[in-house]
């Protein structure tokens, strides 16, 4: 079982903790960050499968991260914010929110949010790799479509639900190049933008978990300058 990564943006240190406390203790895998800038490089680097975002931060308004963050990913984002006015709500949903929780809220209905994000966004992810079933094995590395999960020698690789995605999909194509514009597309919507560092920290974060030379790859070639592919199923 993959634990889903939710990325908690919040300046007060004390809804951080409670927020991640709550997460934690519910299978989640927390991580936090106290400012805009930390939350933009969070978004990047880690690839949550959940945005908590506070609008309130000291850096910068939350807006401008649901507009930014939404030119380039899908990610799901729940807004958590005291402004509590029809109008903040729209203004946040119309740029890209997925949701809006109003402070004060309980731990029932934070999760219920966020399991409902998790939800929306899978039942739109724009190809049919959801469906897949089965496994598919190349070498040492066997991608299970059933659990969600892959394994190297035998061992679960801990992929995060974006590099999962990532995997999956290469798996599906095995031996054939995919395009980084494909790729993005599919996992991201017809509408992201082909930016291709998204999908290179990915990738890096994904040798990592499942070469054993990631500067030597096994599984995933990249095609300099074109994509990337899987080796040949057997
Ligand atoms: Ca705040």
């Amino acid at each position: 079982m993959i634990k889903e990564k939710v990325l908690i943006v919040e300046d007060e240190l004390g809804i951080r903790n409670f927020i991640a406390t709550i997460l934690n203790a519910n299978d989640y895998d927390a991580i936090t960050a106290s400012s805009g800038a930390d939350a933009m490089s969070m978004v990047t680097s880690h690839c949550p499968d959940v945005l908590l975002l506070d609008l309130g931060l000291p850096d910068m308004d939350g807006m401008e991260i649901v507009r930014a963050v939404r030119s380039w990913s899908n990610v799901p984002i729940v807004v958590i914010s005291a402004r509590n006015h029809e109008r903040d709500k729209v203004e946040a949903l119309d740029a890209g929110a997925d949701d809006y929780i109003t402070k004060p809220f309980g731990s029932a209905e934070l999760l219920a949010r966020i399991r409902a994000a998790i939800r929306h966004t899978r039942t739109q992810l724009p190809n049919s790799m959801i469906a897949n079933s089965g496994q598919f094995r190349t070498g040492d590395m066997v991608i299970d479509y059933d659990k969600h999960c892959v394994f190297v020698k035998g061992e679960n690789v801990k992929l995060t639900q974006g590099e999962y995605r990532i995997v999956s999909l290469l798996g599906k194509y095995a031996g054939k190049v995919l395009t980084y514009d494909f790729i993005i597309k599919e996992l991201w919507g017809p509408k992201a933008k082909s930016d291709n560092q998204i999908l290179r920290v990915n990738m890096a974060n994904i040798r990592r978990k499942i070469e054993e030379n990631p500067a030597d790859p096994k599984y995933i070639f990249t095609e300099m300058g074109v994509g990337y592919r899987m080796a040949e199923g057997e």
